[in-house]
């Protein structure tokens, strides 16, 4: 007889982006004529860099050629790829990380959602709220939790709101927990962490045994001095934490798939009989049981990123999307909206006005400026009362959706 994992049952069904997905549907029908503009994307919609593209024909030709046709890669990625990202995000910026520390995968949200496997079943996690869904569904999954509540929150996880009133800085959990997921830049709240708030969460770490799950999904998208860009710029941090990083939103790579995890080996945790064991060790060994090595050619386009040119050419288009972020952020300012993110982060989470809540006014925004965002309730219970634009838009339909919201939208 086989049973299911009946903690897959504890998830509620994917609702928010099918219900987005309903609700503009519905609108549609009803006015035919209406021209929508989304600026409710969570991907990417500018081509790979041409550097990348070069190097993945290039890599192609290789592997039509018996000389330089490659099979099985190593499981934990290509050395020209690991020297080059140690070289651009590490040790150009003072900071100690080795070719065994890096784990390149194909993409980060199977990163975050696997590293919790290395972790006791009964670990306590913490989630900031609202979160990127990857990390608390992942636990539910593994059964690190109870069930959901009528409140929105699952049993046994310890929630961090962050909000406006804390400057979406959450405060330290009032209980042990022993895994703790922070995602900066942000994503939905498109906010950051400082450097002192940062130093917060490695210390309590330190002192409580726990372990940090860094998400810098979007580090590339920081523009601010005080925001690090790694956790690793942390006093403390190489023995304590973990940073997931993606080529997905730096350099397009969304549909092409490449991340990469750092473990420091001097990252350890406990055995139940005391003993200490560095969860690089681990992790390595489900890697290669479980995975078989990103695709050679899509190393290769990763790795072109880190040339001049592949910087350049990032740069360029992290600008592109930088710069719909200013135009939403100022345009929605001017009109006496609270604003935040769109600064390091490519997302802006703004206030509902009067309190509304945040499906009432997805409606009204879909209804006045026929503009399609995500209401800030789908991303966890702190997220009422907030509403995720995003800046990965055409820069046209970007200025366009501003200039309707600013003229029709009654607030
Ligand atoms: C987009 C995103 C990722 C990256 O996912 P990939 O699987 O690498 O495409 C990771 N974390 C967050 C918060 C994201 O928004």
């Amino acid at each position: 007889m086989a049973y299911i994992n009946e903690n897959y049952l504890k998830l509620p069904g994917n609702y928010l982006f099918a219900e987005v997905a309903r609700r503009v549907a519905a609108f549609r029908s009803e006015h035919p004529d209406a021209e929508i503009i989304r600026l409710g994307i969570g991907d990417v919609t500018l081509p790979l860099p041409a550097v990348s593209i070069e190097a993945m024909h290039a890599a192609v030709d290789e592997m039509a050629k018996k000389e330089t046709f490659r099979g099985y890669g190593p499981e934990q990625g290509y050395d020209f790829l690991i020297d080059a990202i140690i070289e651009r995000n590490y040790a150009s910026h003072g900071l100690k990380v080795e070719r065994d520390e890096v784990f390149v995968s194909d993409g980060s949200k199977s990163d975050c959602g696997n590293i919790q496997e290395i972790f006791s079943s009964d670990a306590v996690v913490a989630i900031t709220d609202p979160v990127y869904p990857v990390y608390l569904d992942t636990n539910v999954m593994a059964g690190r939790t109870g069930a959901l509540g009528a409140d929105g929150r699952f049993e046994g996880v310890v929630y961090l709101p962050s909000t406006e009133e804390n400057g979406f800085a959450p405060a330290l959990p009032d209980r042990p927990v022993d895994m703790i997921y922070l995602c900066c830049p942000n994503n939905p709240t498109g906010t950051t962490l400082s450097r002192a708030e940062l130093a917060k969460w490695v210390a309590y770490a330190r002192e409580n045994d726990a372990v940090i799950l860094f998400d810098a999904a979007y580090a590339a998208y920081i523009t601010e001095p005080d925001v690090p860009r790694s956790i690793y710029e942390l006093d403390g941090a190489r023995d304590v934490a973990i940073e997931f990083r993606s080529f997905s939103k730096t350099a397009g790579f969304t549909g092409t798939r490449c991340g990469y995890t750092v473990i420091p080996k001097s990252v350890t945790a406990k055995a139940k009989d005391g003993s200490r064991h560095p969860l690089n060790a681990l992790w390595s060994r489900r890697h290669s049981t479980k995975f078989n090595g990103t695709a050679y050619i899509v190393q290769r386009g990763a790795a072109a990123i880190y040339t001049d040119e592949g910087q350049k050419q990032v740069a360029a288009n992290i600008a592109y999307y930088m710069e719909n972020a200013r135009i939403i952020r100022e345009g929605l300012s001017a009109l006496g909206l609270s604003v935040f993110g769109g600064v390091n982060a490519p997302y802006i989470w703004l206030k509902t006005p009067k309190g509304m809540p945040s499906w009432t006014f997805f409606d009204k925004l879909l209804r006045e400026a026929n503009v399609v965002g995500t209401p800030g309730a789908g991303f966890g219970p702190c997220g009422e009362g907030y509403f995720r634009l995003t800046a990965f838009g055409g820069r046209e339909d970007t200025e366009k959706a501003v200039a309707r919201i600013r003229e029709k939208l009654h607030v």
